[in-house]
């Protein structure tokens, strides 16, 4: 049985589906602080299979030893944490309560449960302003912000785990940018107030919830002056946990792989590409840079490919009408 923490959310939600179409058995535990579970109503007439789910947090050890006594978990996919870069600047102490100590307290219920094989949500963001592009996975690290932290603290505290221990089985995913939605329009992102991610407030120009698009700066170093990055289909980063699932048994030291397509887009190409598949305009104005951003973030995907046996498979286009099928079968999200 797999333990998914944060399985109500964006990518959770979509990995549940993968996990269920593959026969994996599995509980979704999440405090729905930033989900509804709305989405697992939805996965569940998607795969046409109940859902186990259990209310709680991640840092609550209690509530955790009883998913442990009531199903016999053998592994961990952890998603469960916040993700709002600009919130982690103002409220530091939150974002590693929630995601360091969260992890930590996680990971206590884990070792006296004798589990010892777990998937983390790591992020490109780990690999700060990288020299190159695109960037491999032996790339150097750093962070700029508290959430990026949390993530580089996650991931060392895992490899002294595996230090300490090596018996465990650690998969350390990093995600490039996680767009789209699952083709039934059922199930896709749902960001509370305004979205802070480029693809999700598109969407809102689109359906005439916002005005227009403000660019982050337009003279960067790239194609067209507007900050480049790598955009991945949800659903293809949803199955790259399914096969990290599959090849975790066989590894014999901590695993780290980017999860990307290998090809960068910039803001502008990416709203041209959202236009001509909604026919909806989207205006936008220039507008000053973002603290913190990069010009160009785009993954070397091959160790993916030789590892884990997976590569993505949808386009861009593709991205753009699930999430434009999403948005508009859905226009208030999960608040029906
Ligand atoms: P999300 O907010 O939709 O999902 C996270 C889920 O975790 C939510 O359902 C939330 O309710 C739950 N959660 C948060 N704190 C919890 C706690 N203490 N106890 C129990 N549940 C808790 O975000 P997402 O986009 O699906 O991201 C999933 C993971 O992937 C996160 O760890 C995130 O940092 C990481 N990640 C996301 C992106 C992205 O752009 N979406 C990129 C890189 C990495
Ligand atoms: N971006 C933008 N306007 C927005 C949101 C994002 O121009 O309203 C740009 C941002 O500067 C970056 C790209 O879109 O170049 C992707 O931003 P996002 O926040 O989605 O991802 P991240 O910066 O975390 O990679």
């Amino acid at each position: 049985m797999v333990l998914v923490t944060g399985g109500a959310g964006y990518i959770g939600s979509h990995t549940c589906i993968e996990l269920a179409q593959a026969g994996y058995d599995f509980v979704v535990y999440d405090n729905l602080c930033n989900s509804s579970q709305e989405a697992l109503k939805r996965v569940e007439k998607i795969t046409g299979k109940k859902i186990s789910f259990i209310h709680g947090d991640i840092r609550d050890k209690e509530a955790l030893q009883k998913v442990f006594d009531t199903y016999k978990i053998d592994s961990v996919i952890h998603f469960a944490g916040l993700k709002a870069v600009g919130e982690s600047v103002e409220n530091p102490l939150e974002y590693y309560d929630n995601n360091v100590y969260g992890t930590i307290a996680l990971c206590e219920v884990m070792q006296k449960n004798n589990c010892k094989k777990i998937i983390f949500s790591s992020s490109a963001t780990v690999y700060g302003n990288p020299k190159t592009t695109p960037i491999k996975e032996n790339f150097p690290l750093s962070a700029t912000n508290p959430y990026g932290r949390s993530k580089l603290f996650i991931e060392e505290i895992l490899r002294d785990i595996f230090v300490s221990d090596n018996k465990y089985k650690i998969i350390l995913l990093r995600y490039f940018n996680p767009v789209g939605a699952h083709k039934s329009g059922l199930i896709g992102e749902d960001p509370n107030g305004i979205p802070n991610n480029l693809m999700p407030f598109i969407a809102q120009v689109a359906v005439g919830k916002r005005k227009h698009l403000n660019v982050f700066g337009n003279d960067y170093n790239t194609v067209d002056g507007t900050g480049v990055r790598d955009y991945i289909h949800v659903v293809d980063l949803a199955k790259g946990h399914v096969q990290a699932l599959k090849k975790i048994d066989a590894l014999n030291d901590v695993l780290t792989v980017n999860l990307g397509t290998g090809k960068g887009y910039s803001v502008l190409e990416m709203a041209q590409a959202f236009q001509k598949v909604s026919g909806k305009k989207i205006a936008y104005k220039i507008a000053s840079r973002r603290l913190g951003d990069i010009a160009k973030c785009y993954a070397d995907p091959s160790y993916a490919k030789e590892v884990l046996d997976w590569k993505t498979v949808h386009t861009i286009d593709e991205m753009c009408e699930d999430i434009w099928r999403w948005q508009s079968m859905n226009p208030d999200g999960y608040n029906i």
